[in-house]
C-alpha cells in the first residue's frame, strides 16, 4: 500500500475510533500515524489501542507510528462554595493558597509555585482565555487581580499564564508515569505538552533513553522566544495551534506557523500543524472552504504532518475527516505551484556534514534526471531525514533493518519504509533498492532511482554512497 502524497497524516483516536474496525479504516483512509492523548486515556485503553495498531500493521504490511500526547502541567482554578460565580469587568478578584471553597471575590490556585512567580501586569485567562484578568499585586500567598474581559467561571476550570514563566518542569507525575507506560508499550513519539524551555525537552529525552522519539509541542509564548534551542534539542515540534491561541493573540497564529514549520524544516526535523484543521467535519460530513484552505496552506508551506484530534477521536465523521485531509494533500502537491513553494522554503545551503551534501546531491541527480525514487539504506533513519529535508520531487523510499526506524519514519514527509535486512554488499544493495521500488509501485524495467547508502553497512552515520540505479523488471 503506497500514499499518493508526501505531507503525511497524524489522527487522535478517541471514543468515535476506539475499535479496530474504525482504526483500520482510518489507516485505509491515509492515517500514517496514531495519536493517543493520556490527558483522555489510561494505561489499560492505551496498552489496547497499541495493539490494535500493530494488529493493523501487520495485516496492512506496512509500518505505523503510534504517538503519545503527555497532559503536561495544566493549571487550574479550585472550587466554589456556591456554585459558578460571573465576574464583571474592572471588578477586583483574588487567587490563593486558602483551599476553602471559593465566591465572587476569590478562589484558590492550587499551585503553590505558580502563585510565587506571578508579578503584577500578568494576565491570568481562565476557561480557554473566556475570562481574563490581570494582576495588579503579587504575594507568595494570593495575587491580586483586576477582570479585563468578564464571564462565568466555576470548579477546576483551566487556567493559563501566557506571561508568566512557570517554575516546573514540563512533567508532572501523571506524566512520568504515562511515559513510562508508553515506552514499556513500544510507542515511537512522544509529544511533550507546554513545553517552555530546552530543559523540558532534555527531560523526557532522558528518560526516554532512545526508545522514542521526542516531539515539543509550541503552544507557550515562553517557547516561542527559545525556538532555536528547543528545536536543537527535539526530534520534532507540533505548532499545537489550540493552546497557542490562547496564550497569544490569535491573529498571530499564522505567522507563528509559518515561522514555526520554516524554521523545523530547515532544521531537518519533523513539523506538524495540529488543531481545529477540519473542524466542522466534528459534526459535518464535509468541510468549511476555509478549513480545506487551511490544510492546504500547511501542505504548501511542505509540513511534514497534519493533525486530526475531535475529529476522528470524538466525531461523527472520523474516517471522512481523514479521508478529507488525504484528498487535499494529494490535489495540493499536484497544483502547478507546489514545487515552486515547497522549493521556496528549502534551507539556502546544506550543513556541512557528508550526509546533507549527499541528501542535496540525491536530490539534484534526481530531479536533474527525473529519476523514479530516492532510495536510502539506514538504520536509524537519520539518512531518511536528511534527504526529506530536502523536499525532493521523486519519493523517498527508506531501507531499514530497524522496524522501529521505519515506524518513527511514518511522521516525515515523503517518506516510504520498508523494513528488510541490511543490505551484504554494493550488488545487492542496488538490486533489492531496485527490487522494492519496483515492487512498491515507484518504478518499472527501464527506471533509474538514486540509491544512498553508509557503507560499511550496519554502521550509522556513515552515509557516504550516492549510486544511480538500474531497475530490472525484477519485483
Ligand atoms: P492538545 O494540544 O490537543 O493536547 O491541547 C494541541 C493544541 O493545543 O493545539
Ligand atoms: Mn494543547
Amino acid at each position: 500500500m503506497r500514499r499518493q502524497r508526501r505531507c503525511k497524516i497524524l489522527a487522535t483516536l478517541g471514543p468515535a475510533s476506539a475499535d479496530k474496525e474504525t482504526i483500520a479504516a482510518l489507516h485505509r483512509a491515509g492515517a500514517d500515524v496514531f495519536r493517543i492523548n493520556m490527558s483522555h486515556a489510561d494505561h489499560a485503553g492505551m496498552r489496547e489501542r497499541i495493539a490494535m495498531i500493530r494488529e493493523i500493521e501487520r495485516d496492512a504490511g506496512r509500518p505505523i507510528g503510534i504517538l503519545i500526547d503527555l497532559q503536561g502541567p495544566k493549571l487550574r482554578i479550585g472550587t466554589f462554595r456556591d456554585g459558578p460565580v460571573v465576574l464583571t469587568k474592572g471588578a477586583e478578584f483574588i487567587l490563593d493558597s486558602d483551599p476553602t471553597p471559593g465566591d465572587i471575590h476569590r478562589v484558590q490556585l492550587p499551585h503553590q509555585e505558580i502563585l510565587g512567580a506571578l508579578a503584577a501586569g500578568h494576565s491570568v485567562l481562565i476557561d480557554d482565555g473566556k475570562v481574563r484578568l490581570h494582576i495588579v499585586e503579587a504575594t507568595p500567598q494570593y495575587a491580586r487581580a483586576i477582570v479585563d474581559v468578564g464571564g462565568k467561571i466555576s470548579d477546576r476550570k483551566g487556567v493559563s499564564l501566557p506571561d508568566t514563566e512557570i517554575p516546573v518542569a514540563a512533567m508532572t507525575a501523571k506524566d512520568r508515569s504515562d511515559l513510562e507506560a508508553g515506552l514499556n508499550a513500544g510507542v515511537d513519539w512522544v509529544a511533550v505538552s507546554f513545553v517552555q524551555r530546552p530543559d523540558d525537552v532534555a527531560e523526557v529525552k532522558k528518560i526516554a533513553r532512545g526508545r522514542a522519539l521526542v516531539l515539543s509541542k509550541i503552544e507557550k509564548p515562553q517557547a516561542i522566544s527559545r525556538l532555536a534551542e528547543i528545536i536543537e534539542m527535539s526530534d520534532a515540534l507540533m505548532v499545537a495551534r489550540g493552546d497557542l491561541g490562547v496564550e497569544m493573540p490569535l491573529e498571530k497564529v499564522p505567522g507563528l506557523q509559518k515561522r514555526i514549520t520554516r524554521m523545523t524544516r530547515r532544521a531537518g526535523k519533523p513539523v506538524v500543524v495540529a488543531t481545529q484543521m477540519l473542524e466542522s467535519m466534528i459534526v459535518s460530513p464535509v468541510p468549511t472552504r476555509a478549513e480545506v484552505s487551511d490544510v492546504a496552506t500547511a501542505v504548501f508551506e511542505g509540513a511534514d504532518a497534519v493533525m486530526l484530534s475531535a475529529e476522528s477521536a470524538a466525531g461523527q465523521y472520523p474516517v471522512e475527516a481523514v479521508a478529507t485531509m488525504n484528498r487535499i494533500a494529494e490535489e495540493v502537491e499536484t497544483d502547478r505551484v507546489y514545487r515552486d513553494v515547497i522549493a521556496g522554503q528549502r534551507a539556502a545551503a546544506p550543513d556541512p556534514t557528508g550526509a546533507d551534501a549527499i541528501a542535496v546531491a540525491a536530490r539534484d541527480m534526481a530531479e536533474t534526471l527525473d529519476l523514479k525514487a530516492v532510495c536510502a539504506w539506514t538504520s536509524s533513519g537519520s539518512t531518511a531525514f536528511r534527504i526529506a529535508r530536502e523536499r525532493p520531487h521523486p519519493p523517498i523510499l527508506a531501507l531499514t533493518p530497524n522496524r522501529d526506524t521505519a515506524r518513527r519514519l511514518a511522521l516525515v514527509w515523503g517518506v516510504h519504509a520498508i523494513v528488510t535486512k541490511d543490505a551484504s554488499d554494493l550488488d545487492d544493495m542496488a538490486r533489492r533498492a531496485c527490487k522494492f521500488s519496483n515492487r512498491e509501485g515507484f518504478s518499472q524495467e527501464g527506471d533509474r532511482v538514486i540509491i544512498v547508502a553508509g557503507v560499511p553497512f550496519g554502521t550509522p552515520g556513515t552515509t557516504n554512497m550516492i549510486r544511480i540505479g538500474f531497475c530490472t523488471g525484477e519485483s
